[in-house]
């Protein structure tokens, strides 16, 4: 069980760099994000989004090593402020069933 009531995040970056994790983005997501990032949506969606496996949505692309895009070498996001919301609700809204082994911040909820 994982109770998540003191759950503190180390700002490892570990949950950003899940090899083939996907972070599917919706209309509005890519409205907000292009617009903080001061682009076209369209060349956002170019740019640093790619067609999701089971090519129903739009993904944020990933590195090479499996990081996403917006993963900085500090581990901040770089779109923190409109990052979304799949990213935003981990974990108080949802988890996997590995969570707790990558996320050491999860672990420590571990009952
Ligand atoms: S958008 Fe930000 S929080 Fe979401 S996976 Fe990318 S770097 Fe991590
Ligand atoms: S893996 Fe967990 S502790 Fe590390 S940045 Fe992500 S939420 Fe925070």
């Amino acid at each position: 069980m994982l109770n998540t009531s003191n759950f503190s995040c180390r700002m490892c970056g570990a949950c950003c760099r899940i090899k083939d994790a996907i972070v599917r983005v919706s209309d509005k997501e890519i409205e907000r994000i292009a617009k903080f990032l001061g682009i076209e949506e369209n060349e956002f969606i170019k740019l640093h989004t790619e067609v999701s496996p089971d090519r129903k949505s739009l993904t944020l692309r990933s590195r090479e090593d499996g990081a996403c895009v917006y993963l900085t070498d500090e581990n901040l996001c770089m779109i923190n402020q409109v990052k979304p919301d799949k990213c935003a609700s981990f974990p108080y809204e949802w988890t996997n069933p590995d969570s707790s082994v990558v996320c050491p911040g999860l672990a420590e909820c571990v009952n």
